[in-house]
Parts: structure tokens; sequence; C-alpha cells
């Protein structure tokens, strides 16, 4: 399966933290997605993961030292810096921060970072009470300033026993994010074509009670609005997710996990005033049963299933749309165009993704036909990430 990282060349730099174990997990997720992977490791790096694991997982030597015993057939930092499509720290400690900030080059990492004239991307992991400390912020804001990507750390348990924000972002988004940033193009004002737009994305299914245990549902993973969640987010814009329950670990942008049809409407509603656009890719239930408050009983014989409708969400954003965009998706068995391009009046929306169903349900790959209100069509094919990456490019044509 092609993706965005297909055959792109990923300089990984790990740095001496304790979520150095998890850039093994790291750069296994950017081989999956068809990258080659070279390793630069600190010194107080391989104090945490032997050079041996990277190694043995990326096929290359994972280099330390710049200046090696052994004469070198070329300058190793600045023949590195050529080879890399995208240079990416992760765990980028405190003090790789501070250095890179200040171009400080006093190892191999540090001077291979000073030599990419690529895109970068650093994922901060620390004690909570480091990345809040002033001289971290002020670097962090001067990498960025000097065009550096982040994946901003997570809250959550940290390795020292506190809890807080310092936590590694998951693995697979920074290999998400290596992906758009490299679809990006190295022009940070093209990559963030969604800079300064607030996006309200709903996502998954719905969960339908019909008694305290039992629900009725479908077969929506919630990939596609996550993955545009995560694009989003790169290109940019402020994300809140509304997500029926998934599988899923969520993108890091602000999220509301509901359940039922009714939840998922009031944070949308609550939240739609507020948007740029609503990109509806939730599969909402259309009906939803009367619940029954106790158990249902095999005993009592197979229930009757009284359904009522559903609030339709789409539609009453598109009666309160004042200069938001819309966005729907549909999916169709039969005359699936047809009834996209009627949904489009009904709902008031100004585009349309219509979902193939053998493609697009539950994989990692999809084919959207995308329909505006004018009558023009574009298809869209590939991994979810390479389809988001694309919608995002559409929404910022509509949006900026
Ligand atoms: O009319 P249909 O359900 O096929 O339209 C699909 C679109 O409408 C999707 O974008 C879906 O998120 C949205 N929808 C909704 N509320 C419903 C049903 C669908 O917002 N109850």
């Amino acid at each position: 399966m092609e993706t965005l990282l297909t055959g792109k060349n990923i300089l990984l730099g790990v740095t001496g933290g304790i979520a150095a174990y998890k850039s093994a997990e790291l750069l296994r997720e950017l081989q999956r997605r068809g990258a080659v992977v070279r390793v630069i490791m600190t010194r107080n790096a391989t104090r945490f993961v032997s050079q041996l694991t990277f190694s043995t997982l990326s096929g290359a030597p994972a280099l330390v030292d710049s200046f090696p015993e052994t004469a070198p057939r070329e300058i190793e930092h600045v023949e590195l810096a050529r080879w890399g499509d995208l240079l990416l720290v992760a765990p980028a400690t405190a003090n790789i921060i501070g250095k890179a900030a200040a171009g400080i080059c006093d190892d191999l990492l540090s001077t291979t970072i000073c030599s990419f004239d690529g895109p970068q991307l650093f994922a901060p992991a620390m004690n909570s009470r480091m990345y809040q400390n002033a001289a971290v912020q002020r670097n962090l804001k001067l990498l960025w300033e000097q065009g550096v990507e982040l994946v901003a750390p997570v809250s959550g348990w940290l390795a020292c026993g506190e809890s807080g924000t310092g936590k590694l972002a998951d693995p697979t988004w920074i290999a998400r994010a290596a992906g758009w940033v490299i679809a990006g193009g190295p022009n940070r004002e093209e990559r963030r074509c969604l800079q300064g737009c607030r996006l309200l994305i709903n996502a998954g299914p719905t969960r339908e009670p019909l008694d305290p245990v039992r629900f009725l549902s479908n077969r929506s993973s919630g990939r596609m609005g996550y993955a545009l969640a995560g694009a989003a987010l790169v290109a940019g814009a402020e994300v809140t997710l509304i997500s029926g329950p998934t599988a899923l670990k969520p993108p890091p942008c602000r999220v509301i996990a509901v359940q039922t049809a009714a939840e998922m409407e009031q944070a949308v509603a609550d939240n739609f005033a507020e948007c740029d656009a609503f990109i509806a890719t939730a599969a909402v239930a259309d009906w939803s049963p009367v619940p029954s408050a106790k158990k249902l009983k095999k005993e009592d014989g197979a229930p009757a299933l009284e359904l009522q409708p559903a609030p339709d969400i789409l539609a009453r954003m598109g009666e309160r749309k004042e200069r938001q965009l819309l966005v729907g998706f549909a999916l169709e068995t039969e005359a699936g165009q047809a009834a996209a391009q009627s949904k489009i009046e009904t709902k008031q929306l100004d585009l349309i993704c219509l979902n193939h169903p053998e493609r697009g349900l539950e994989g990692e790959e999809t084919q959207l036909t995308l329909l505006d209100a004018r009558g023009g069509m574009t298809e869209l094919e590939g991994d979810k990430e390479a389809v988001a990456w694309q919608l995002v490019q559409r929404l910022a044509e509509q949006l900026v």
C-alpha cells in the first residue's frame, strides 16, 4: 500500500530521555509506512536504549560520534543531511531543544540538525515542570520561529511517577505527522494552509442503547475523521474532535467523547458557533430504539424493536449555518451520486464525500468522490492519511 512515507528517507534523532524506548516503536511505524530510516543517537540516549536495538531495526549502523577513529569517506553530518527528506527528533529532550534553538553543534545529532535544511519535526518529552520551564518554552518558541514543526507532548502518567504534560505523543501520531509534514512540502506557509482556522469534526459510530447493556451501532472505525483531525492539526488548524466509541488513539487535539446520537448532537451544537467548518465524518445512527430500563430477558421472547428517528446533526447545523463551511459524508449501496447530490441541498452542504461501501468503512484505504454545491466532482483514493491531506488542501481552498 502506497503511503505518504513510501520511499522517503527519514533521519531519526533519538535523545537521552526515558521515552527513548518508544523511538523503537516509532521507527517500526515509519518503516511500516514504507520509509527508510537512519538513526542518530546522542551519547545519553545510548544509556537508555542500546545502539544495537536501532542498528538491528533500521538495518544500518545507529550513529553516535561525530569524530570516529576511522577516517570517514565523507563528512558524515553533511552527507546525512543531504540524504534525509525529514529530520525527526523523538524524543526531544530539553537539552537538544535548547541546543538546536541556539545553534550549538557539539555532537553528531546537533551538528546534523544545524546542517539540515529540509523539514524538521521535534516531539518533545520530559517531566511536566521541565516542560513548563520558561527557558524550555522560550527555546521551543525559537525553534518554531526557525521553522521547526512540533508534535506537542500529551498529558498523562510520566516515568517520574508524576502526572502532567510531558509524555511523548503517541508514536503512531508522530509517524502520521511525519507523512503530513513531508506532504506539505518545504514551504511552511503552504504546509500550514489552515493556519488560524477552527475545525469541528465528528467521527466514528454512535451507540443507541436497547437496554442497559446492549446497543445498536454500525461498522464505522472513525479512521477517516481521526486522520482528517491529525492532518488539519499539521496544517495549522485548531481542531475539536467529537468522537463516538472507537478503538483508535486520538490525535493530540481537543477531543470530546460521546456515545449516542443525542450526545453527539449536543456536543456539536455547543461548539458549532465557534467553528469555521464542520466536517461530519461520523456515521450517526438514523434511528434510536426506545431503551428498556431493565435488561431484556431471553425468557421474555424476541423484543419488538420500536425505533424513533435520531437527530440529523448535519441537517440541524445546516439550518444554523452562518459563515461555516459544511462538509458531509455519505455512504450508499446504490445510486450514491444522486443521493449525495440531493443531500447537498437538503442539508445545505458546501461539500459531500461519497464513500464507496466496499472500501472505506473499516480499512486503512478509502475511495471518495468529492462533490460540491456547484456540481464539481473530484475522485480521491489511497490510504486514509493521504486522502485526509488532500481533503485538507480542498478545505483550505474554500476557507482561506
Ligand atoms: O442522510 P445521511 O445519513 O446519509 O447523511 C450522511 C451525513 O449526514 C454524514 O455526514 C453524517 O455524519 C450526517 N448525519 C448526521 N446525523 C444523522 C445521520 C447522518 O449528522 N443522524
